[in-house]
C-alpha cells in the first residue's frame, strides 16, 4: 500500500462513521482518512481520522477541493436522500479523474402482509395522509412544510436536535432521538401515542428498520417517500465491501 495517500469519505451517515473507523484500523497512519460532514448537526457523534465540515461549493468547489488536498479516492457514504452532494460528488471525481465508490444501504423490502403505500415525495405523501391515519408518526426530518395543510391530524415528529424555529404543524409534539433506534423503544412509541400511521422516507439499513417492523407488528399503514435518483456508478451496499474496494486501490 503506498503511504501518503488520502482517502475523502462524503458522510453525515453511522455507515460513513464504521468506515473512517475500519479504514483508520486498517490503513494505519500511512493513509489518511478524512471525513466530511455538511455541517448541520450542533454536536456530531466523534470519527477516527480526519474531519472537515460545511459544503465545498456545489461540483466545481469539491472538485477543486480534490485537487488541491490530492485526493487518492473518494467513498460517498452519505445518506440515500443527500441526491444533491452524490451528485456533486459524481461530477466532481469524473472531472479530477479520482475513482469515487458508492456506498448505498439496501432499502427495507415491504413486510409480508404489511400495509405499504410508497409515493414519490413530500407532496405526495401529505396528500396520501387523510385516508391513512389521524395520529402520525412523521420520521421524515425537520423539513415537514409539506405537511402544514394536511386536515384534522396530529403528528408526533422525531428530529435529531431540538428545532431552531417552531415547526409549521398546527397540532404536532416532537421528540428528539438518535439513530440506531430500538424496537421495544419504538413499539413503545406507537403505543403511547395512539400512532395510526407512520411516514418515513425509503432510508434502508439497519439503524432505523426498527420502526418498520413495529408499525407492521402494530398493524398500522407505513407510507413510504422513493428514494431520490443517484447518478450511481460503482456502488457497494456494505462498509466490508466499501473496504475491499479501498485495499484494491491504495
Ligand atoms: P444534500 O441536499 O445532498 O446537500 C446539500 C448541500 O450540502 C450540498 O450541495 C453540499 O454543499 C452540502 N453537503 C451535503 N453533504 C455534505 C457532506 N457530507 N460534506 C460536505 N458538504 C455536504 O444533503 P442533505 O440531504 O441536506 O444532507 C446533509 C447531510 O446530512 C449529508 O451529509 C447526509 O449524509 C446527512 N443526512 C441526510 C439525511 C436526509 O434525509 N437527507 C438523513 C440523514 C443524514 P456544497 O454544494 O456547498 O458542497
Amino acid at each position: 500500500m503506498a503511504a501518503g495517500k488520502k482517502i475523502l469519505i462524503l458522510g453525515g451517515t453511522g455507515e460513513a462513521r464504521e468506515l473512517a473507523s475500519r479504514a483508520v484500523e486498517k490503513f494505519g497512519t500511512g493513509v489518511e482518512v478524512i471525513s466530511s460532514l455538511a455541517g448541520r448537526t450542533a454536536g456530531p457523534e466523534a470519527i477516527a481520522g480526519s474531519v472537515r465540515s460545511g459544503g465545498f461549493g456545489g461540483s466545481e468547489g469539491l472538485a477543486a477541493y480534490l485537487r488541491d488536498e490530492n485526493i487518492s479516492c473518494v467513498i460517498d457514504a452519505t445518506h440515500p436522500f443527500a441526491a444533491e452532494i452524490t451528485a456533486h460528488a459524481h461530477a466532481a471525481c469524473l472531472r479530477q479523474d479520482v475513482p469515487r465508490l458508492l456506498l448505498e444501504r439496501p432499502p427495507w423490502d415491504p413486510p409480508a402482509g404489511g400495509r405499504w403505500v410508497e409515493v414519490k415525495d413530500m407532496a405526495e405523501a401529505a396528500a396520501a395522509l387523510p385516508r391513512l391515519g389521524k395520529r402520525v408518526f412523521l420520521t421524515t426530518g425537520r423539513r415537514v412544510e409539506a405537511f402544514t395543510d394536511v386536515p384534522d391530524t396530529w403528528f408526533l415528529v422525531r428530529l435529531m436536535e431540538a428545532p431552531a424555529e417552531p415547526l409549521p404543524l398546527a397540532d404536532h409534539q416532537v421528540i428528539i432521538g438518535r439513530p440506531p433506534f430500538d424496537l421495544a423503544d419504538e413499539r413503545k412509541i406507537i403505543d403511547e401515542h395512539r400512532i395510526d400511521c407512520l411516514v418515513s422516507k425509503m432510508s434502508g439499513g439497519d439503524a432505523t428498520r426498527a420502526k418498520i417492523v413495529a408499525a407492521h407488528d402494530a398493524g398500522i399503514p407505513v407510507l413510504l417517500i422513493a428514494r431520490p435518483f443517484l447518478p450511481l456508478g460503482n456502488a457497494v451496499a456494505t462498509v466490508h465491501e466499501a473496504i475491499q474496494w479501498l485495499e484494491a486501490r491504495l
